[in-house]
């Protein structure tokens, strides 16, 4: 055994239940694992500020994985087929392997690489690891994509033999000498001047063994109520787990095992639906994968061609203030702050915040989907987009146009208490929770007994809601025609 492969980590930052790991052990080669850092190339995105801070972690945890196995990561940066060349020239290895990715300048690249490898006589073998069904394999009785979610999950139960998730290997064989690596801090992935990245500190594990520890406890804690809580952001009802399996650092089949187990042992009798509810989400992350599969364009075009003319508003002032969480609506203003502290945020919030910037602002949906890019933990192109195009009404399956949230009602239905909103506007928390959502109704005397001066202590709301839905439906009827 002296020939080597290359076991090429991109999004699956795992060692556990990683079909091309598996494949490189199962070739019996020496293996050497890479990770390049490859976001200047020409197309590639770059990876948004909070997204980078992950990767620091979820490498470093990798490669102490991967050293406790008696193996490395080497750590390139470059375009990739440059590095590639350059570390098959250095090592002699004869084959390469990695789990696809489907960011379309992702399928782009790799399919050149593949074929030029060919070329050179290296075997270059692709893996199934970050979704339970390979998008190309769910389709429509007449061979067409999906663009509604409900067939789609009923496709995919139909479909559902999930098998079960490989072990995480003891050992991986080393190569007879290790070829140079960079240095992660040589990357400067994390932020120093400012250090703005303490609220993710405190929040979050990246690695495998974080998201592990995050399954376990949403396992006990969160599976059994999820249905009943998922929508309450006062409440940490949710799994977390979205910036871990952005990073591939738990895969779906290994969640959906996991869920399958509880079942099995009869640990969700008479809650069946709360864990059915999970799994449903799990795959609508399946069905914005499918959709940016099948309609490339989907982080920058809406879906819905009419969308094109759609008369947005420009507007720097509205946008920097709903960037800061300073509109005045305080679920709003909550939702981003959490999001700017902890480099995430409750989905029922998400769904609130997006939907004031492309109604009550107006401003179109690509400018919130560029800052949730840059500033998510779990920043993820198909979920990201698919997202925001169902907030905006221009996507598949989308919430339609004019459906607006009222950030009052929505504040007073999901966070009745005032909890949430206390937490991340503290300057409010004087305030009982039935004036908590709508400060601005309250007379002098009262904002004055909570310490609270609107314009000063705590913005005026920048728009009128209701004078803001009738401009948002005046502009949609302008594309209904
Ligand atoms: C405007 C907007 C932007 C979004 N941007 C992203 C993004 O960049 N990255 C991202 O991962 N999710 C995004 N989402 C989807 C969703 O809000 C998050 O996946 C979810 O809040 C993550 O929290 P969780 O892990 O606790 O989810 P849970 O409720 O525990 O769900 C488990 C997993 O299912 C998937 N999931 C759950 N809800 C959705 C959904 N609505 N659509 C697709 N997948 C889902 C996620 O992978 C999640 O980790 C966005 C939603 C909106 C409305």
């Amino acid at each position: 055994m002296s020939d080597a492969v290359i076991l090429w980590f991109r999004q699956d930052l795992r060692i556990a239940d990683n079909p091309a790991l598996d494949a490189a052990l199962q070739s019996r080669k020496r293996i050497i694992p890479l990770f390049i850092l490859d976001d200047d190339s020409d197309g590639m995105r770059r990876l948004g500020a909070a997204s980078r801070w992950w990767l620091h972690g979820g490498l470093a945890a990798l490669a102490k994985s991967l050293e406790k196995c008696g193996s490395r990561l080497i750590l390139r940066r470059g375009p990739a087929d440059a590095v590639i060349d350059a570390l098959l020239d250095e090592t002699g290895a004869t084959a390469i392997v990695w789990n696809r990715c489907y960011e379309p300048e992702a399928i782009a690249r790799d399919r050149a690489l593949k074929s030029r490898l060919k070329e050179r006589g290296i075997a270059a073998c692709s893996h199934q690891a970050a979704l339970l069904f390979e998008p190309w394999t769910v389709k429509t009785q007449n061979g067409e994509p999906y663009r509604v979610y409900t067939p789609f999950w009923k496709a995919c139960k139909a479909k559902a033999d999930i098998a079960p998730p490989l072990p995480a290997p003891e050992s991986l064989p080393a190569p007879a000498a290790w070829p140079t690596s960079e240095t992660l801090e040589d990357w400067h992935l994390r932020p120093t001047q400012p250090d703005w990245a303490g609220g993710l500190r405190e929040t979050w594990r990246p690695g495998e063994h974080g998201a592990q520890e995050r399954l376990a406890a949403f396992l006990e804690e969160g599976l059994g109520t999820y249905a009943d809580r998922r929508n309450r952001p006062d409440i940490a009802g949710t799994s977390r787990l979205s910036p871990h399996l952005h990073w591939g650092e738990i895969g779906p089949r290994q969640i959906w095992a996991a869920v399958e187990a509880r079942r099995a042992a009869g640990d969700l009798a008479g809650r069946e639906k709360q864990a059915e509810t999970f799994l449903k989400e799990v795959v609508w992350r399946e069905f914005s994968y499918h959709l940016l599969y099948h309609f490339p364009t989907l982080p920058e075009s809406p879906l819905n061609p009419r969308f094109a003319a759609f008369p947005w508003g420009e507007d720097e002032k509205a946008l920097a203030a709903w960037q800061a969480g300073r509109t005045g609506y305080p679920i709003v203003d909550a939702g981003m702050r959490q999001l700017w502290h902890t480099g995430w945020l409750h989905n029922r919030v998400r769904m609130i915040v997006a939907s004031f910037l492309v109604k009550d602002l107006m401003l179109p949906w690509q400018a919130g989907e560029a800052w949730f890019w840059d500033t998510l933990v779990d920043a993820d192109l198909a979920n990201n987009a698919a997202s925001w195009q169902w907030v905006a009404g221009c996507g598949a399956d989308a919430a339609p146009y004019f459906r607006i949230f009222n950030p009052v009602l929505q504040g007073e239905k999901f966070d009745p208490d005032g909890t949430y909103v206390r937490h991340w506007v503290p300057e409010l928390a004087g305030l009982p929770a039935t004036d908590i959502h709508k400060p601005w109704t309250l007379p002098a005397d009262r904002l004055d007994k909570a310490g609270i001066r609107l314009g000063e202590t705590y913005p005026a709301p920048i728009v009128d809601h209701h004078a803001a839905r009738h401009r948002a439906l005046a502009a949609f009827e302008t594309i209904k025609a």
